[in-house]
């Protein structure tokens, strides 16, 4: 099946005044991740990067006028695709070996995901039967062919490190679970949170390789005790403190017996 060109690959949406939304249209909500960028006085931030099929930088290049630090949630090949085209490049300790190795082979052809596997995605909540992208970024490309590639980071991060814009500072809070070094970023004077996929508005992710329901119950009662004002999360809307609540305490009810 030959996939129609894309006019554009990347959507992008002002939220707030310094903070705009990027994001792939064409691709599956299974891997359309939410990319962040918010304006600082002395650098920006820009939270996630997509899966890597087009240049995110030069999509947007206009918003890229500064110092500029991005930080990866952890490394999934939806989050960190494109983290390869910028300078400063942050993530969390124990996601730095994966974020270095890459993965030689991360096909986006359906032909390559076999019944077992569309069948889990589907249990929990993502038909990928139609395929994974309903678009190509150019002419002659081959969702086969993908690729994450490797990177290093050029700063490590902890729990408790701070990512400093200038005006405005985000704590790094260390929320395992879907991935063993998943962060949150926690601007506590407002109540924001930028949550990566330790939680979003969305089917959770807690069986693939990598994540952990015991841990990942820990990180929702953690979440549980923060008091937000706005969540921005790695995938899906945006949502508030009410909603956050909904969808930690459903984990934690789904997840009692196995935990
Ligand atoms: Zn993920």
């Amino acid at each position: 099946m030959s996939l129609p060109l894309a006019k554009r690959w990347f959507e992008r949406r002002v939220v707030d005044v310094d903070l705009t939304l990027i994001w792939e249209p064409h691709v599956h909500p299974l891997l359309r991740c939410n990319i962040w960028h918010l304006r600082g006085r002395a650098a920006d931030l820009l939270v996630d990067t997509g899966l890597g099929v087009a240049s995110l930088r030069t999509a947007a290049r206009d918003l890229f006028d500064k110092s500029l630090m991005a930080v990866a949630t952890h490394a999934h090949a939806d989050h960190v695709g494109s983290l390869h085209e910028f300078d400063a490049r942050l993530i969390h300790r124990d996601e730095a070996a994966s974020l270095l190795k890459g993965r030689e082979s991360y096909s986006l052809d359906l032909a390559d995901y076999d019944a077992p596997s569309r069948a889990r995605l589907a249990r929990v909540g993502y038909d990928i039967s139609g395929g994974l992208l309903t678009a190509a970024p150019h002419q002659g490309y081959l969702p086969g062919n993908h690729r994450q590639q490797g990177v290093e980071p050029t700063r490590v991060l902890v729990e408790g490190d701070v990512v400093d814009l200038g005006d405005r500072a985000f704590e790094v809070l260390h929320l395992p679970g879907h991935s063993p070094g998943s962060i949150g970023l926690w601007e506590a004077a407002t109540g924001l949170l930028f949550s990566g996929d330790a939680i979003y508005d969305g089917p959770l992710l807690d069986e693939i390789p990598g994540a952990d329901i015991a841990v990942y119950r820990h990180t929702m009662e953690r979440l549980l005790t923060l008091p937000v004002s706005t969540v921005h999360g790695g995938h899906d809307g945006s949502f508030g403190a009410e909603r956050l609540a909904q969808i930690a305490q459903a984990y934690l009810r789904r997840t009692d017996r196995l935990g």
